[in-house]
C-alpha cells in the first residue's frame, strides 16, 4: 500500500472493503428489517467457528474511499449495518458522520475488542472469549448478542450481561454449525431466564446474504 493510501486508511477515509450488499438483517433486535451491509476486512479475534474467515486478512480487501461506499448505500437504504471482520480495527468516524449527514441510520456489529469510533444509532456487541471487549464497548451496547457454541457459553453470556447497561437488549444465538444441538438448550434457557431473547440467523434459513 502506498503512503498516501495508508494515510487515508489511518484516517478512516479509506476502508478495506470486503463486500457491500442490500439485504434483510437476519439477526438480533432488528431481524427482518432491510439494511445495506458494509463488510470491512480485517479481524484477529480468531473465533474457530467464524463463518467469514475470508475477512480476516485485511490485505486481501481493497482500500476503498468511504465516500464512495456512502454513495452506494444512499441509493438503497435508510439503515446501514457496518460489520466485518472486526470493523472497529479501523476508524469509523468519517464514514459514520457521512452516513448521518445523509440521514442514514448507522448500526454496527462488533466484538468490541478495539477502540471505539463512529457515531452509532445502534451498537450490537458480540463479545468473544478469545479477545474480550474494551470497557467502552459495554457502555455503548444497545444489544448484547452472545453466540452459543457449547454449554459453557451460557456462563460466559451471563458474565458479559453483567457488564452492559440496564436497557441493553440481551440475545442468545446458536452458532450455526451447532444449531441442532444448541437451539433446544437455548429455548429451555430463555424460558428459565426471561431477560434473554433468542436470535436466529434467519438470513441463512431464507438463503439470502
Ligand atoms: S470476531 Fe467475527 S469476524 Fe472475527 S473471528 Fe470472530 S466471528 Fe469471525
Amino acid at each position: 500500500m502506498d503512503s498516501k493510501t495508508q494515510e487515508l486508511v489511518n484516517k478512516g477515509e479509506m476502508l478495506p472493503l470486503m463486500e457491500e450488499f442490500y439485504t434483510i438483517q437476519g439477526e438480533g433486535a432488528h431481524t427482518g428489517t432491510s439494511a445495506y451491509f458494509i463488510r470491512i476486512g480485517g479481524c484477529d479475534v480468531g473465533c474457530h467457528w467464524c463463518d467469514v474467515k475470508e475477512s480476516w486478512d485485511a490485505a486481501l480487501h481493497p482500500p476503498t474511499h468511504a465516500d464512495i461506499i456512502v454513495e452506494h448505500a444512499k441509493e438503497y437504504a435508510e439503515t446501514v449495518v457496518i460489520t466485518g471482520g472486526e470493523p472497529l480495527m479501523w476508524s469509523l468516524d468519517h464514514i459514520t458522520s457521512e452516513l448521518k449527514r445523509n440521514n442514514i441510520k448507522t448500526h454496527i456489529e462488533t466484538s468490541g475488542a478495539y477502540a471505539f469510533s463512529g457515531i452509532w444509532d445502534w451498537f450490537c456487541l458480540s463479545p468473544k472469549k478469545t479477545k474480550l471487549p474494551l470497557e467502552r464497548a459495554y457502555l455503548e451496547a444497545n444489544e448484547l448478542k452472545m453466540i452459543i457454541h457449547n454449554k459453557d457459553d451460557f456462563k460466559f453470556a451471563e458474565e458479559q450481561a453483567e457488564k452492559v447497561g440496564k436497557s441493553c437488549q440481551l440475545f442468545l444465538q446458536p452458532e450455526w454449525s451447532k444449531k441442532e444441538k444448541m437451539t433446544p438448550l437455548i429455548i429451555d434457557y430463555v424460558m428459565k431466564h426471561p431477560k434473554w431473547r433468542i436470535s436466529l440467523q434467519t438470513h441463512k434459513y431464507l438463503n439470502i446474504p
